[in-house]
């Protein structure tokens, strides 16, 4: 933790986009004048640690901008590129250039983070045929060198995604070539420890030591790809690779030390918000997985997860439906949408901002690239697209003032709903309106995590 205001670069984008952030931001911190020395470390509660969150780039090697619209990319399987330019097309998936532009725009923003996190999904949506171990292998130590060459010293806490290996969704129970492959290129990042059931299992666990509190905040990274429903590896395995077991005695330890914890993951926990009676693992592991965070959410400051594409957040409840955890799904740095959907997203990379005393959440910044006005200008224009205590009126990122902010969404017409679908989908069209049964799966999946609330909530429609 070193500074505890965004920089100017994101102030200008402040200006540009909306009015009143910057004048508080200015009130709220101490920026430094200009030529003078560097700022004493921040104190006091107006002080703010902020790290990094992106997830799912699949890269797409073969993407280059020809006549031909269906060979633009292999990802589009076929279909014709809808409007390809430098930065990409919304049936591909990412180009090195948009991937690039990302990470150039973290940098360039200059803002003071800690660390960031990556939730996975290197390699492209492609047919099983066209990638391979190697090739897999390949992609994620090329993403991991480029996000290695823009923050050479910026510490990295990554997890695994269902496209990290090959055949996709087969993640295995033990030790395998992509595990081990894959913990080389972390080693930099990643302690011995870390290392060594990472190769195992492909999940970690690793202290983050901030330079404000005395309390280290603990990262525990899971491999939920071990849960996921396409993967037949783990099919009638009770606890896939102990990743259960080792998860409750990591957080019993937490407990017992008075530590607090990110989890972070790439497939999420929970009910998709788009579909119905749909959970991305499958139904056992979510009923045990809710079962293990309720019982340890006093240690649990905040769960990150990507896969969706989209963004979206959970509230978990405990039994007597009282709001004791936030989780956060982060949107992708890919555009990339099938033939069969109406839907897809801009690319997006947030910010988050936390008490460096406790790691409670205190904000999140999106920021957003929207794609057709890119390749129009040939330009990677990426700015901020919210922050969301100011979007939906709340004070800080704590479970209950999520809580509240999904009971104002139930509102017939809500606006603020309007608004969170809009950026659900990263401002892809602010002309689809998400209304009956759409809003009510949206808005049963934000609040009820498990199997018996879930169903209750969608049966009051
Ligand atoms: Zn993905
Ligand atoms: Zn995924």
């Amino acid at each position: 933790m070193r500074g505890a205001c965004p920089g100017a670069a994101s102030l200008s984008m402040e200006l540009a986009g909306g009015c009143c952030a910057v004048s508080l931001w200015l009130l709220l911190c101490r920026l430094p004048a200009p030529g003078a020395a560097a700022p004493a470390p921040p104190a006091g509660p107006l002080a703010v640690g902020q790290f990094w969150h992106v997830s799912d780039l699949h890269l797409d090697p073969t993407y280059h901008i020809t006549g031909d619209h269906t060979k633009v990319c292999s990802s589009s399987k076929g279909a014709n590129a809808s409007n390809p330019g430098p930065f990409g097309d919304f049936f591909c998936d990412s180009p090195y250039q948009l991937i690039l532009s990302a990470f150039k725009y973290m940098k360039e923003s200059e803002q003071q983070v800690s660390f960031m996190i990556w939730t996975g999904d290197s390699p492209p949506h492609v047919p099983m045929e066209e990638l391979s171990t190697k090739m897999v292998i390949n992609v994620i130590g090329n993403m991991t060198s480029t996000i290695q060459s823009f923050f050479p010293d910026l510490q990295v806490f990554p997890a695994l995604g269902n496209h990290d290996y090959w055949p996709q969704d087969q993640l295995p129970v033990s030790a395998n070539e992509v595990y081990s492959a894959v913990a080389n290129f972390w080693k930099p990042w990643l302690t011995d420890e870390a290392i060594s059931t990472f190769k195992k299992g492909g999940f970690y666990t690793q202290l983050f030591q901030s330079s404000v509190s005395p309390q280290p905040l603990r990262i525990i990274s899971l491999n939920t790809n071990l849960y996921y429903s396409p993967n037949h590896v783990t099919l009638n395995i009770t606890d896939p690779a102990n990743q259960l077991a080792w998860l409750e005695s990591t957080l019993e330890i937490s407990l017992q030390k008075k530590e607090k914890v990110y989890v972070i993951g790439h497939v999420p926990i929970g009910y998709l918000p788009f579909a119905r009676n749909t959970t991305a693992i499958r139904g056992y592991y979510n009923e045990r997985l809710v079962k293990i965070f309720r019982k340890y959410s006093d240690v649990i400051a905040g769960q990150f997860f990507g896969h969706t594409h989209r963004d979206s957040i959970m509230i978990l409840l405990d039994e007597k439906e009282n709001p004791i955890n936030s989780l956060f799904v982060a949107p992708a740095v890919t555009p990339v949408k099938s033939v069969f959907q109406r839907e897809s997203n801009n690319p997006g990379v947030r910010l988050y901002q936390y008490d460096p005393l406790q790691y409670s959440l205190l904000d999140l910044w999106q920021f957003y690239l929207n794609l057709t006005d890119a390749n129009m200008k040939n330009e990677s224009n990426w700015k901020l697209e919210y922050i969301l205590t100011k979007e939906y009126g709340i004070e800080d990122l704590k479970p209950e003032n999520l809580y509240e902010m999904a009971k104002q969404f139930t509102v017939p017409h809500s606006k603020l709903f309007q608004q969170y679908y809009n950026n659900f989908i990263v401002s892809y069209d602010k002309s689809i309106v998400c209304e009956g049964d759409c809003k009510t799966s949206q808005i049963c999946a934000m609040q009820y995590l498990d199997h018996s609330f879930y169903t209750d909530c969608i049966q009051r429609g």
